[in-house]
Order: structure tokens, then C-alpha cells, then sequence
């Protein structure tokens, strides 16, 4: 072929390929742009893993009506302007190349209001070229939709991956923004479901919590604050060495606010933790450095991941040294078993009778020492701003088990009056922290089937099943891809022994699959509840005194007794005040 300049359509497409690789690229490029605007609240919500539909709404400054257009010229940027500038950028972005790449290759609405502007703008884009431009009232801030990604590159658009696939690595990215910015406000919705918000309350702990779980969150360590003249600051949250996974994936940094891949600085993160965990395992760690926007070039890499350190040995240690001084200032020492609650009348605690009573058993990871408190806390009960996290007062304290009510509930009593117990849901939550608890310890109690066993789902269960197999079989299965809609099931956990394997993988895919979509980093705890819902005692099961007496001891043993892992209540509290009064004694 003769050497031919490419048309503006081709050449913009190519340029399009090395910003837009795929949704979850549409959604970082506009949630930067969100938070460049300076942004308290970023909504985002995705059709068809974002391969339909992504819409990205703030409430930022907003864009002239007189500048729209030029937003989706190619170098058009209002964050930089001469190449000095770019030796220290304090922005996300600073290309000009997003807007213009993505409206290449989807069909975009753009609507925007600046804040000093009494009427906003809508501009409707198709492959680059504008279709519509008028006026449009909205608040101040910005929406904007992009629609049929690839519809005009149909060799891209054939390597996306399954929705749930592009669903995860949008989950990754914004999650990740939502721990970079805990002062704003993210949520994120698929397919109309919401799966994460965080509050903006400006507690990273709080995000933490929701991209990893209340039983995660609560164990992570702060990062001790260094040198405060340091010119190169490192905080953040890195787990105890109890708590471990299985590859470096949870290992994320961030460098002034941007998320950074850089091999080295994970290594310092996982050198720090040199001989404390056990072979093959890693930390998960959420480290931020914050240094001189001039000592690292964030020009390097197209899609700004990686970045270059004038002094990358300083940043190493820096990283290492306050990774390293946590561990050991912050990390519990190891945690002895509980001492026997003693409780004037209670029963003997050493029947072992039953087998479901040794079901119960085996929770001692916990220390005691609660601070009481006595009453019911429903699980949504957190007002926005407010830390969400458990805490020790919300531990139980020692109760003394009456009797079994209508084969459902159990009755007891405490120092503060009556609580009623729903047998069921009490299970669940001792079995769940029990769960999790092995699992952090690689230790998940797993039961071998006499013979492998082929086990066939559906198509569409089997394939999200061999997507999760690493956090199934870290969570006590033995399965692998058979061929087709078949898995070969080696081994369930012990907890689900007495359970048809297809009946128990059945469940998990449909937890995996329905409604709420868990975000890719919940997948294991998704996992766990299924499990833990089909082991634990159900309603209508007699229970002995002793089995009553050995669950409601494991249960003051959790660090959130009081609702189950789907977060509805565990128990309902008559305070000895509200039984007096009604009463009529008070
Ligand atoms: P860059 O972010 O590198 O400047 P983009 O193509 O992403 O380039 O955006 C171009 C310009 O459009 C930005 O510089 C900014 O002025 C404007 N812009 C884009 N998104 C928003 C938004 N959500 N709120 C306000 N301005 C925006
Ligand atoms: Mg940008």
C-alpha cells in the first residue's frame, strides 16, 4: 500500500484507542474530570457493563455554554496551558485528550451548567461530530452520558468482555477514587442497582468499610503519621498481619490523589511485612503518598497509571519505613481465646453432645473488654457524615439463655433486660465471622467428596462460578472447569457438608448473579453469606438448652452480633426501662 496520511475519522479513532480501552476507561476519565471540576458528588451509573450506557453526574463547576464545544476538541484543556506547566501538574487530567477520544467512538449528551450562568447547555455528539446544541436548565454542574461505546469500531468492541467482567473493572477504578477522595460523595449503580456509595465523610476508614466489608475494614491498621516536615508523606491503611490474600492486587497506591501501578512501591508495601505473614500471602494495603507535585512525572504513560519519581529510593523508603513502624507499633499482639464468661445460674459449657453444637464452635479470634451498650441498632442506622463502623460497644454482654420460643426465637436474658433471639439469623452472623475469620488465616475447614463430582448449572451460573473459582476454593471448595456448563467438584466446605454441592453453588451463583451485584471486592463475603445462610440452623429447628447456650456465647463473641450478614437484626432488646414503663412501674 502507498504511504497515505489517515483521515481525521481513522486517526482520531487510533488516538481514541490509547485513552478508551474499554467502559471502565470512560468512567475514570469522567470521574477525573468530575473531581478536576472541583465536584462534592459524583453520581455514576452504567447500563450493560457501561458497554450500553455510562453516565457520569456532578455537581462541579460547570462549563461555559460559550466553551462546550471546545471541550471535545482534541488538546483542548482549561488545566494547563504552557509546557512549563506540566512540571507540576496538581490536576487529574491535563491532556485534552478524553472527551474528544470518547466522543470518537460512542454517541455522548453532554450537559453542563457553570455555576455563574443562568441557563445550561446540552450537546449531543455522535463519533466525534456535533448533532445537537441547545439550552437546557440544570443545576449547576455537570451529566454526561455515553452511549453504544464502539458502536463505530467494531473490532474494539468485539474484545469487551462479559458485562460482569467490565462491571468489576468499573467497580475498580471508582472504588479506587472513592478511597483517593473520601471528602466526596460516590455512588455507583449497574443496571439500576445500587452496589457502593461512600459518604464523603472524609474518614477513609468509612470507604474502606464500603469497598471491603465491615469485617475487613474494622481490622485495617492507620498508617502512623511520619516526620510532619517530611517532604514525602505517607498515610493511609495496611492490614495486620493476621489478615492476608492471596496476590498483590490489594496492594493500592495512590500519589497525590492518583492512583499509581508501580511495581516498586508494592514491593516496599510487602517488604515491610517481611517475615510476618506466611509464604505466597499479601497484604492488603491502601497507602497514599503525598509529595512535591515537581519530584513525579505523571506524563509517562497514557493512561497516567504509571508515574516517574525524581528520587524513587526516597519514596520506596518512605513507604517501606512507615509501612514497617505501623506493623509495629499498631499491630494486636496474638489473640488469646476468650476467658468463660461467668454468669451466676449459667448451664455447664463443655456439651459437646450434638454435632450442630460443634457447628457452633471455634470463633476465638476476638479479644473481650466491651463497653455495653443496650439498645437495638438497626442496621442502617447511620446518618450521613457518620463513621459506620462497629465498634466495641457493640458487642453483647453476657446473656442467660430462658428458653426457646415458637422453635424460632431464643429468649434470654441480660445485666439490661430481655432480648429475643432469631435463631436463624444469630447463626448466620457466628458462622460468618467464624468464616471470614479461617479465611483470613488460609485455614477454611473443607470437606472432600467421597468421589469428584460433576455438578451442571446453568450456563450463565457456571460461567460467573469459574470467574470466582480462586475465592470459592479460598473459601474451602474444590472445583474446576469440567467442560461446557459442568463444574468438578473435589471438596465443599465443612460447613456445608451435609448439603448437595449443586444446591450449595446453586445459591452462590444466584447471590453472585441477582439484584445486588456484589462489587468485585465483595465477591468472597458474597460467597461466605450464601454459605453461611444454608448452614446455620433454621427456623422451626428444635434446639437443646445447651445448643441454645452455645450459640448465644459464640454470638457475644462477634464483633457485630446484633445483625445478621444480609444486615437485618439478629435480636430485638427490651431494655429493663421499657419494661418497667410498660409496665406502668416507672
Ligand atoms: P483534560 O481533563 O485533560 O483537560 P478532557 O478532554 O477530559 O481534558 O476535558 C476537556 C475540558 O473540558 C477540561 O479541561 C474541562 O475544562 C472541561 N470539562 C470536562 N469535564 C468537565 C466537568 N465534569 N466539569 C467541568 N468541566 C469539565
Ligand atoms: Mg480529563
Amino acid at each position: 500500500m502507498p504511504i497515505r496520511v489517515l483521515s481525521e475519522q481513522v486517526a482520531s479513532q487510533i488516538a481514541a484507542g490509547e485513552v478508551v480501552e474499554r467502559p471502565a476507561s470512560v468512567v475514570k476519565e469522567l470521574v477525573e474530570n468530575s473531581i478536576d471540576a472541583g465536584a462534592s458528588n459524583l453520581r455514576v451509573e452504567t447500563r450493560g457493563g457501561g458497554k450500553e450506557f455510562i453516565r457520569v453526574t456532578d455537581d462541579g463547576c460547570g462549563v461555559p455554554a460559550a466553551e462546550a464545544e471546545m471541550a471535545f476538541q482534541r488538546h483542548s484543556t482549561s488545566k494547563l496551558s504552557t509546557a512549563d506547566d506540566l512540571s507540576h501538574i496538581t490536576t487529574l487530567g491535563f491532556r485534552g485528550e478524553a472527551l474528544a477520544s470518547i466522543a470518537s467512538v460512542s454517541r455522548v449528551t453532554f450537559v453542563t451548567r457553570a455555576a455563574d450562568e443562568p441557563m445550561g447547555t446540552l450537546l449531543r455528539l455522535e463519533g466525534g461530530k456535533v448533532i445537537t446544541q441547545q439550552e437546557n436548565g440544570r443545576p449547576p454542574g455537570t451529566a454526561v452520558t455515553v452511549e453504544n461505546l464502539f458502536f463505530n469500531v467494531p473490532a474494539r468492541r468485539k474484545f469487551l468482555r462479559a458485562d460482569r467482567t467490565e462491571r468489576g473493572h468499573i467497580d475498580g477504578w471508582l472504588t479506587r477514587y472513592a478511597m483517593a477522595y473520601p471528602e466526596l460523595g460516590f455512588t455507583l449503580s449497574h443496571d439500576g442497582k445500587a452496589v457502593f456509595q461512600s459518604l464523603g465523610n472524609g474518614k477513609l476508614r468509612d470507604v474502606l468499610v464500603a469497598v471491603y466489608g465491615l469485617e475487613v475494614g474494622a481490622a485495617l491498621l492507620e498508617i502512623l503519621p511520619g516526620e510532619p516536615e517530611a517532604s514525602i508523606r505517607v498515610s493511609g491503611f495496611v492490614s495486620p498481619p493476621s489478615l492476608h490474600r492471596a496476590n498483590r492486587s490489594y496492594i493500592t497506591l495512590f500519589v497525590n490523589g492518583r492512583w499509581v501501578q508501580d511495581a516498586r512501591l508494592t514491593y516496599a508495601a510487602f517488604q515491610a511485612y517481611h517475615t510476618l505473614l506466611p509464604g505466597g500471602r499479601y497484604p492488603l494495603a491502601v497507602v497514599m503518598v503525598q509529595m512535591p507535585p515537581e519530584e513525579v512525572d505523571v506524563n509517562v504513560h497514557p493512561a497516567k497509571a504509571e508515574v516517574r519519581f525524581s528520587d524513587g529510593d526516597a519514596v520506596f523508603r518512605a513507604v517501606q519505613r512507615a509501612v514497617r513502624h505501623t506493623l509495629m507499633e499498631r499491630s494486636p499482639v496474638p489473640l488469646a481465646a476468650r476467658p468463660p464468661i461467668s454468669w451466676p445460674s449459667a448451664a455447664p459449657t463443655t456439651s459437646r453432645r450434638e454435632e450442630r453444637i460443634e457447628r457452633l464452635t471455634g470463633l476465638r479470634s476476638q479479644p473481650a473488654g466491651e463497653q455495653l451498650r443496650f439498645e437495638p441498632r438497626p442496621a442502617e442506622a447511620t446518618e450521613p457524615g457518620e463513621s459506620v463502623l462497629a465498634t466495641s460497644a457493640d458487642r453483647l454482654p453476657p446473656l442467660r439463655v430462658v428458653g426457646q420460643l415458637g422453635v424460632t426465637y431464643i429468649v434470654a436474658e441480660g445485666p439490661q433486660g430481655m432480648y429475643l433471639i432469631d435463631q436463624h439469623a444469630a447463626h448466620e452472623r457466628v458462622l460468618f465471622e467464624k468464616l471470614l475469620a479461617e479465611r483470613e488465616r488460609a485455614a477454611v475447614a473443607s470437606q472432600s467428596l467421597l468421589e469428584p463430582q460433576p455438578v451442571e448449572l446453568s450456563p450463565e451460573a457456571t460461567s460467573v462460578l469459574e470467574e470466582y473459582l480462586e475465592s470459592l476454593n479460598g473459601l474451602g471448595f474444590q472445583a474446576e472447569p469440567f467442560g461446557g456448563a459442568t463444574l468438578l467438584v473435589r471438596a465443599i466446605p465443612a460447613l456445608v457438608a451435609g448439603e448437595h454441592p449443586r444446591e450449595v453453588l446453586e445459591d452462590i451463583a444466584a447471590a453472585l448473579m441477582t439484584g445486588d451485584a456484589p462489587l468485585s471486592t465483595r465477591v468472597e463475603e458474597s460467597i461466605a453469606r450464601s454459605v453461611c445462610k444454608q448452614a446455620a440452623i433454621k427456623a422451626g429447628q428444635v434446639m437443646a438448652r445447651e445448643e441454645m447456650e452455645e450459640l448465644i456465647r459464640e454470638l457475644e463473641r462477634c464483633a457485630s452480633p446484633r445483625t445478621c450478614p444480609h444486615g437485618r437484626p439478629t435480636m430485638i432488646h427490651l431494655s429493663v426501662e421499657q419494661l418497667a414503663r410498660e409496665f406502668g412501674r416507672g
